[in-house]
């Protein structure tokens, strides 16, 4: 029940539910169309997604242009409809966007005991040819990349400009599917379980590292070069598929599954608030190259509040170059937590009344990774409880590679910020998709 109108109340205690409603009114986030959350836009200074035009998604539709879909088609077909006026994507239940299994999308003649064959580390080796060549080559290759070509398609959705996607009822989500949130405006994505896709051809590259490495494409969600997207109350997760289920090829863990959400080249305003990101890899990528100045310096604006970080390797996010305010979230790491902010280039990212759960041996100097000497702030953090200097941690561990102090900016657009101390709490209890309603 802690939808954005009521969750204060876990905060102040004392101020009722009802108060809240009559005061998120009065300031304009729900607006004229009462409790609909279908309806809802993105309140006022609510992080860098309420930044200029702010986001209202479809919350405007008219009744013609509000669709309830239950089948991954008719969610293309709904997605597919003409003109930019708002529209409305109810989704109810699961929405199965990879067919029943990867045999779907092979094309004629791709064999992958012949490819595993072919590209054989004995038969094929680690090095690039002498031209500097593609890893690998010929005719599986080519089939397997053909075969690529075919799931990309079923299973990409692009997002119209002015529009509000939500998960209608408990357990409304998406398996499989990659929703493109690309070169447009405005957009509200929430209340649903998305469950990565698994890529089912992974390519192999042999000089990924120095024993190859298998590398997949597709994230549950890209925002690229898109502006106002506000990502509220969702459940990213790997579902029945984490990676301890994924097979060996080449002595390699056959990787079928890429980021849970990137934000990438020239996106900005964007707001992640309440949502779960659990059980994965590398989870969550703000800017996807150093190289990207052109498309990225000045942007990648992205605001994270009250999510909860639940059992992940690394990237929670990952940031290059962006002014990225992250505060109030919760992170809960498991056995195999590597970190969870990674400083990259050009990043100014600003940390603060976060909390971190982290398993006995782990050490507080883990929360920060340092890719680039970007300058941060971490301030008002706590680890297990405890009021945690997250960069004197990490410099304590790493003095000939510190980290220095000092984003360089400031947030003003945010709403309610709660006590670290609490975080945890009323994170566990308010974040995700099924907590919506
Ligand atoms: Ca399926
Ligand atoms: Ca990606």
């Amino acid at each position: 029940m802690n939808t954005p109108r009521c969750h204060a109340r876990v905060i102040a205690g004392l101020v009722g539910c009802t108060a809240l409603v009559l005061a998120v009114t009065t300031t304009g986030a729900a607006q004229a169309h009462g409790r609909d959350a279908a309806r809802q836009t993105l309140a006022s200074r609510d992080g860098w997604a309420s930044a200029t035009t702010g986001t209202t998604g479809g919350a405007a539709a008219t009744h013609d242009r509000v669709y309830t879909v239950t089948t991954w088609a008719e969610f293309k077909a709904a997605l597919a409809v003409s003109g930019t006026a708002p529209r409305i994507i109810k989704v109810e239940g699961t929405l199965d966007a990879d067919g029943a299994d990867c045999s779907e999308f092979a094309v004629p003649g791709y064999d992958f005991d012949q490819y595993l064959a072919d590209y054989d580390p004995a038969v094929w080796g680690y090095e690039e040819d002498l031209e500097g060549e593609k890893a690998t080559a010929g005719t599986q290759e080519y089939l397997r990349n053909q075969s690529a070509a075919a799931q990309a398609k079923a299973i990409k959705a692009a997002v119209p400009a002015n529009t509000t996607i939500i998960g209608a009822g408990r357990g409304a989500g998406i398996v499989g599917g990659s929703l493109q949130i690309n070169g447009v405006d405005n957009v509200i994505v929430r209340g649903l379980t998305l469950e990565s896709p698994l890529d089912c051809f992974p390519q192999w590259d042999p000089t990924d590292g120095d024993t190859g490495n298998w590398n997949s494409e597709y994230d549950a969600a890209v925002v690229y070069n898109a502006t106002h997207v506000w990502l509220d109350h969702n459940t990213f997760t790997d579902g029945d598929h984490p990676d301890s289920t994924l097979p060996s090829y080449y002595g390699r863990v056959f990787q079928q599954h890429d980021g849970e959400l990137d934000v990438v080249r020239g996106a900005d305003y964007v707001t992640a608030s309440w949502n779960v990101f659990e059980d994965h890899d590398k989870t969550f990528m703000i800017g996807n190259s150093d190289s990207a100045g052109a498309t990225d310096e000045g942007k990648l604006r992205v605001t994270l509040h009250h999510n909860l970080f639940r059992n992940l390797v690394e990237r929670a996010p990952r940031v290059r170059f962006g002014q990225v305010d992250a505060y109030n979230n919760s992170y809960v790491a498991g056995a195999d937590h590597s970190y969870s902010f990674g400083i990259g280039f050009k990043s100014q990212l600003f940390a603060e009344k976060n909390s971190f759960t982290l398993p006995k041996g782990v050490g507080a100097s883990t929360v920060l990774h340092r890719w680039n000497d970007s300058p941060l702030t971490a301030q008002g953090n706590v680890v297990n409880g405890r009021q945690t200097d997250l960069i004197g941690a990490y410099n304590a561990a790493n003095p000939t590679t510190p980290l220095a102090s000092g984003a360089g900016w400031k947030p003003v657009l945010r709403t309610q910020v709660d006590p670290a101390k609490a975080v945890s709490r009323v994170v566990g209890r308010g974040a995700g998709a099924d907590r919506l309603r």
